[in-house]
């Protein structure tokens, strides 16, 4: 089941820069900074009321962020949404024909387990499940 929007996720080149921009426009400051070595990113939260500004940079050119940039700039990357059960969602998901682009969870941002969905099958959008642990 599908709880709410955990957070959107959007690509920068650079963090210090993006974060002194956010920190403007929200108001806010950022909730938390981190390496992710799976990804090859550093991301950088901001709590808006009940969900997240995600600021992400890729880290090496193998960075999925870093490809993304270098095909369609700088931008909105994807929409996480929170799930109870990831596991289920994958398999619902996998039952209705939709593209995943991983079959099994990984460890993303905040130690959570992720799961990407192939904007193939969300009209464009990419789409995360993202599961608290
Ligand atoms: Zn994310």
């Amino acid at each position: 089941m599908i709880k709410k929007i955990a957070h959107i996720g959007i690509a920068v080149r650079n963090l210090e820069e993006a974060q002194s921009l956010y920190r403007n426009l929200l108001d806010l400051v950022p909730s938390h900074t981190e390496h992710v070595e799976d990804q090859k990113v550093d991301v950088s939260s901001f709590h808006v009321g009940e969900t997240n500004i995600e600021l992400t940079s890729g880290t090496s050119d193998e960075s999925p962020i870093t490809k993304f940039i270098a095909k369609r700039g700088e931008g909105m990357h994807h929409i996480a949404f929170e799930v109870d059960d990831i596991h289920a969602e994958l398999l619902r998901l996998k039952s209705l024909g939709v593209t995943l682009i991983d079959e099994e969870p990984r460890t993303g941002a905040d130690d959570c387990l992720v799961a990407f969905i192939h904007p193939k099958s969300t009209g464009g959008v990419l789409v995360e499940l993202s599961q608290k642990r």
